[in-house]
């Protein structure tokens, strides 16, 4: 019998801020040491690897309720699969609510539902109808459940927020002590565009990306900060696709404002070319905001190096592509604004963001393992508990060969997906086991992990989410309205 349930043996530790040689030693499901020459119980040998802090990813659609009753493909285990296979442990994903509806039972109801799931879990809700008793009454009992984050839209029917509705969703947030994150897309420019272009026959899945060119993001980034601002709350920008859009967000940061970014790996290694290729195929690389074009991934990367686009998540979106409920739903003639959108991504993730950061050069191992776990755990109320390694921390561990080649192919996504928009991507740099809460869940790619072994993450007040106390006037709206 060692001191430890687990000792983690011989790697290369890497922190948001460290890397340095070191045993780490579980007990009880957390780490109990990071030190030399531990013992334990059970020991798995690191070394050459490095062991990382467990993925969290904090954008990603699992079970998403549909309105018409059922839910997407990508169900809790599949999901949970996907991320222990990929070295992601942690995850909020959302609740939604449908308009003329509440929000508490939706919850109840995800909540049931997320009783099957492997990984860590909590949830953003997503607002769409910003009606008294949602904004006064169910804002604060779902917050007090540990939900402490809301997610607005500015664009999509039937999840759109007007102005007056979004400014309500950001005072409810400021009362409750809510972190509020927020796709950024200019509703009625899409409109107006989209019937352009299918009126003048472009329906093509390409013409997705001419529906929402650049500017109709960093207008709406640029409106959801300024907004955001005049209500003292704080903001995530999310999935930003490009350098001209973390420009607005570094303005706010450079004012003070407590305005954060988010980007996803499609924006690094896809292009809106994707979407021109023959048949059909283009539908499976249709994501908002769009990809754009090769130049653009570049200066996205600065934006990281510079720190104004803080966390890379998957945005994974429960779509697969000849699935009854997929991309070709509605048939393979059918104009991009009725395709389902979105593409998976929660075991490419991390592979990709290490292969294109660390492996190429572009940014350290300690940025990586910010973006990807460390400040997602603090900008979304998990910190101190998951998004680092040391003691007292849950024992979420990523064991990582820095050194091996693989080229991503869907069987190794392990998604319910029948694609990956990532097929025949070369990336060097994988992981080869999975440690959650102490348990070693995924070796070489294969998983273990007893269903419903993850636990639900409620989430306590936190610093991240609380409001400057900077107003215009000093007159607090949000107190009234
Ligand atoms: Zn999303």
């Amino acid at each position: 019998m060692g001191e430890y349930d687990l000792v983690v043996r011989g790697g290369t530790v890497v922190t948001g801020t460290d890397t340095f040689r070191a045993d780490v030693g579980v007990r009880g499901g957390k780490i109990a040491a990071v030190g030399e020459g531990l013992s334990g119980t059970t020991t798995l040998d690191a070394g050459g690897m490095l062991v990382l802090p467990g993925g969290v990813d904090t954008h990603c659609h699992i079970e998403q309720l549909q309105e018409g009753g059922g839910a997407d493909e990508e169900s809790w285990i599949t999901g949970s699969t996907a991320c222990l296979a990929g070295g992601t442990t942690s995850v909020v994903t959302f609740s939604t609510q449908f308009k003329g509806q509440g929000i508490l039972a939706p919850l109840a109801e995800y909540r049931r539902r997320a009783a099957h799931a492997m990984v860590d879990y909590g949830f953003h809700q997503i607002i769409t109808d910003a009606s008294d008793a949602v904004i006064f009454d169910e804002i604060p009992q779902i917050v007090a459940e540990g939900v402490r984050s809301l997610k607005a839209f500015l664009t999509y029917d039937p999840l759109h927020l007007d102005d007056r509705a979004y400014l309500r969703v950001l005072a409810a947030a400021r009362r409750a002590g809510a972190m509020v994150t927020v796709h950024c897309e200019n509703y009625e420019a899409i409109n107006w565009r989209t019937e352009a272009l299918i009126a003048s026959g472009r329906t093509a899945p390409k013409y997705h990306a001419w529906s929402r060119p650049k500017m109709i993001e960093r207008e709406a980034t640029h409106c959801a900060i300024a907004l955001a601002e005049m209500v003292d709350q704080p903001i995530q920008v999310c999935h930003v696709s490009c350098a001209e859009v973390a420009e607005e967000i570094a303005r706010a940061q450079a004012r003070g404002l407590k305005v954060w970014g988010e980007t996803c790996p499609q924006y690094f290694v896809l292009t809106a070319a994707d979407m021109d290729r023959p048949g059909f195929e283009g539908a499976k690389y249709m994501c908002s905001p769009a990809p754009r074009t090769a130049s653009d991934h570049e200066p996205l990367w600065d934006m990281v190096r510079r720190g104004v686009l803080d966390v890379v998540s998957s945005d994974h979106s429960g779509w697969s592509y000849e699935g009854p409920k997929g991309k070709r739903v509605n048939g393979t003639d059918a104009p991009f604004r009725d395709i389902p959108n979105g593409v998976p991504g929660l075991t490419a993730r991390l592979p990709i963001i290490f292969s294109e950061g660390v492996s190429r050069g572009r940014i350290d191992l300690n940025t990586f393992v910010r973006i990807t776990a460390t400040n997602p755990a603090k900008l979304f109320g998990l910190y101190p508990r998951k998004g680092s390694i040391a003691p007292g921390f849950d024992a979420d561990l990523a064991v990582w060969d820095p050194t091996k080649r693989v080229t991503l192919a869907n069987e190794m996504m392990q998604h319910v997906m029948d694609y990956t928009p990532y097929e025949g991507l070369q990336v060097t740099g994988w992981p080869v086991a999975t440690i959650r809460r102490g348990e070693v869940v995924m070796r070489d790619g294969t998983v273990q992990a007893p269903v419903g072994s993850g636990q639900y993450l409620a989430r306590d007040a936190y610093d991240m989410a609380k409001p400057r106390g900077v107003l215009p006037d000093g007159f607090d709206a949000s107190a009234f309205a």
